[in-house]
């Protein structure tokens, strides 16, 4: 009978983070590999999803999400960024970024629209993409600055473009997109009127230095921009798998449509928790930026003192770092030996390219783990 998966999806088996953790398991090795935290996160936020569970708020939640949530996730994007939205009409509660992604893109895409990304990109959005039978478009950010390239990104562009896939704070490479940046992507979404799909999941987690600059609160975007983000990243909660997108009311009605096939709704009790958590005071959130950035420059030194080339990341989970002096050639081969060989698992950047000579000896390793954890790793590091 042949293959039984659809060719759309071929290479898109199992993920690297599955297969990573896998090894890291297998082995007993240091896990830098897939990006979860190792501590939990708010202790008013975990306390209100056991209440909520004691409370019964275990059927299905309202298609769109809980209204406590739309109005959390309206009122954070105000207060953060000065973007007003009508909570009933423009936010939608999905099933993790991940569902909101997918939703996005084949809510927008038929088959044949381009949609233009940056490479490396998050595995998802490949896949994704796929899955609408859309075509990806690419413009690489190289490393160790990851500078957007204005040429490339304009060649990328065309009269098929339908949208635009944007992640900044991104994963992997760190980088925060600068207003000048940003500005370069909005122009030519607006020259070939696509619609710009924002991936934010990392947006409380920005280290001093930078700042998160959202597309939809700068000058005319707001209406062609569909806004992502997530609790998982921002709270320490990857498995409640509580997602939201934002943007203008017939958009988010497009992505509602797709999305009530895919999963209905989810996450119901973890819902209301994550609205108690969107409502937490500033020092809060500026209490997670800052205990990640003392994780990072923990790391960093730490693969300093091992004798690779860093990249410093300006936001999210990550590092990237050139592992040629550890006698890297390719990056996936390097990280599946890793495990077994040294103890402690990265993530190859390659695998996030269409061109893997772009990231040929590129690992990324994640630090949102306890100091004791990221030191080991470290030792392991450097005892060879
Ligand atoms: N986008 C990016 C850039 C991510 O790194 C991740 C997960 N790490 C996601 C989306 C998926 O988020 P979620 O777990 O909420 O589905
Ligand atoms: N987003 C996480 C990472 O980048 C992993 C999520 C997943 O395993 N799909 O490491």
């Amino acid at each position: 009978m042949g293959s039984p998966l659809v060719h759309r999806m071929a290479g898109y088996g199992s993920t690297i983070f599955a297969e990573m953790t896998a090894l890291a398991t297998e082995h007993g090795a240091v896990n830098l590999g897939q990006g979860f935290p190792d501590t939990d996160g708010p202790r008013e936020m975990l306390d209100a999803a056991k209440k909520a569970i004691d409370e019964g708020r275990n059927q299905y939640p309202p298609g769109p999400g809980v209204p406590e949530l739309l109005d959390a996730i309206a009122a954070h994007q105000s207060r953060f960024y000065g973007i007003e939205l009508d909570p009933r009409s423009q936010v939608l509660v999905t099933v993790g970024a991940t569902e909101a992604i997918a939703a996005t893109i084949l809510a927008l895409c038929e088959p044949g629209d381009e949609v233009v990304t940056f490479e490396p990109y998050y595995d998802s959005y490949a896949a994704s993409i796929a899955l609408a039978g859309a075509v990806r478009r690419t413009s690489v950010l190289r490393f160790p600055d990851f500078g957007l390239d204005a040429d490339s990104l304009r060649a990328a562009f065309s009269s098929k473009t339908r949208l635009v896939l944007l992640n900044t704070p991104h994963n992997p490479t760190g980088k925060v997109f600068s207003r000048a940046e940003l500005d370069v992507i909005c122009s030519l979404a607006r020259e070939f009127d696509a619609w710009v799909v924002t991936d934010e999941v990392y947006e409380h987690l920005v280290f001093a230095g930078s700042a998160h600059v959202p597309v939809a609160a700068l000058p005319g975007m707001a209406e062609r921009t569909l806004t992502i983000s997530s609790a998982g990243k921002t709270f320490s909660a990857t498995g409640w798998k509580v997602g939201w997108v934002s943007g203008p009311a017939e958009a988010v009605a497009a992505v509602r449509a797709v999305k009530q096939f895919l999963t209905f709704v989810g996450s119901g009790p973890f819902q209301p928790a994550v609205a108690v958590a969107l409502g937490l005071g500033d020092e809060t959130y500026a209490g997670f930026s800052a205990s990640l950035q003392a994780k990072r420059d923990l790391l960093v030194a730490g693969l300093r003192s091992a004798g690779l080339e860093v990249a410093v990341s300006q936001g999210t989970y990550f590092v990237v770092a050139d592992a040629a002096p550890l006698g890297a050639v390719d990056a996936l081969e390097f990280c599946r030996d890793l495990p077994r060989r040294v103890g402690v698992v990265g993530v190859p950047v390659s695998v996030f390219h269409d061109d893997p000579e772009a990231a040929r000896t590129l690992v990324r390793f994640a630090f949102c783990k306890r100091d004791e954890v990221l030191h080991e790793a470290v030792r392991r590091l450097t005892r060879h």
